[in-house]
């Protein structure tokens, strides 16, 4: 198989342990020059299953680290989310997402919207939204063309400011999308504490499409859980046709996923995507 840059990174399961020596590392590196030190991020298209048509991209951050190479994002974000270094990195990149997104909307008239993953830590910090919509300010960008989507690196707990910081955010026309749905802490409870317009499916679900009718049931009732309260839906993990298929007969057409695409450099991104849009 061909290596899509960007795409490979090394195994690691939050469970592993992680030695002292490898930690303090990626610590010291997550403090410096994060470009410097070799932090990057790609992009994955969200694809309308039933006509093809790209409807949006999630940002999906990646670290070729100088000592270790390629870190997956699920070590060092959970790193960073420990040490508080999660406010500086996801600030980094998203001044790099807007530089690229006001570029694009410029060369191409891109107007789809941006996917972020952001951990319960930057949505109950007391600062990070304030300099987000600075940034947004700075950088002229229009909100509805943004979407947060809640990753549980901890769990998400009800915090006054938490849900004042959501709040802002769908003032503003920000879609705010609750990742990994139906796993770990995920929670239906989050649906009704939370202003939360999208449900991201866990490819969890979505790995067991004709494979276990159990695992189909629950799936469908997620979806039909989401029609009921008017959530949006995206399906993560979408590998085959008879997934998306699956998918597609039981409402839910949008989806993301290897079937459509590896997470893409930006200039991949770019030249595969976006020098048709403009027509
Ligand atoms: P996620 O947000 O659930 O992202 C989906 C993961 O599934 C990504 O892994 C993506 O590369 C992978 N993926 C996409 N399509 C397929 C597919 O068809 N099959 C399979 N098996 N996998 C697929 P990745 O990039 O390694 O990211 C892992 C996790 O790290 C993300 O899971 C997210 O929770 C976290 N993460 C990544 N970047 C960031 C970030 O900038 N900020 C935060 N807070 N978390 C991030
Ligand atoms: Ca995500
Ligand atoms: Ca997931
Ligand atoms: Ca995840």
């Amino acid at each position: 198989a061909k290596e899509v840059p960007g795409s490979f990174h090394s195994f690691f399961h939050p469970l592993m342990k992680i030695s002292y020596n490898r930690k303090s590392a990626i610590e010291k590196g997550l403090n410096g020059d994060l470009k410097e030190n070799g932090f990057y991020y790609v992009l994955q298209p969200q694809i309308d299953g039933s006509s093809g048509q790209l409807v949006g991209a999630e940002v999906l951050s990646r670290w070729n680290h100088p000592e270790f190479g390629e870190i997956s994002p699920l070590e060092f974000i959970q790193i960073a989310e420990e040490s508080g270094e999660i406010v500086p990195l996801t600030s980094h990149l998203l001044a790099e997402i807007f530089t690229q997104i006001k570029e694009w909307e410029k060369g191409f008239g891109w107007n789809l919207r941006t996917a972020i993953n952001m951990t319960p830590s930057l949505l109950s910090d007391p600062t990070f939204f304030d300099n987000f919509f600075e940034l947004l300010e700075h950088f002229q960008i229009s909100s509805h063309l943004l979407e947060i989507e809640i990753t549980e690196q901890a769990e998400l707990t009800y915090s006054p400011k938490t849900l004042e910081n959501l709040l802002r955010c769908k003032s503003k026309g920000i879609s705010i999308a609750i990742d990994d749905f139906g796993t770990g802490f995920s929670m239906i409870s989050y649906l009704t504490h939370f202003p939360i317009n999208k449900i991201k499916i866990d490819q969890s679900f979505v790995q067991k499409i004709g494979q276990n009718r159990k695992s189909e049931a629950v799936l469908t009732s997620l979806i039909h859980l989401a029609h009921s309260i008017e959530c949006d839906l995206v399906a993560e993990g979408v590998e085959t046709v008879e997934e998306s298929l699956f998918l597609q007969e039981n409402g839910c057409p949008i989806h993301q996923g290897y079937l459509y695409d590896k997470p893409l450099t930006p200039k991949a991104f770019e030249k595969k995507y976006l020098q048709d849009f403009i027509k």
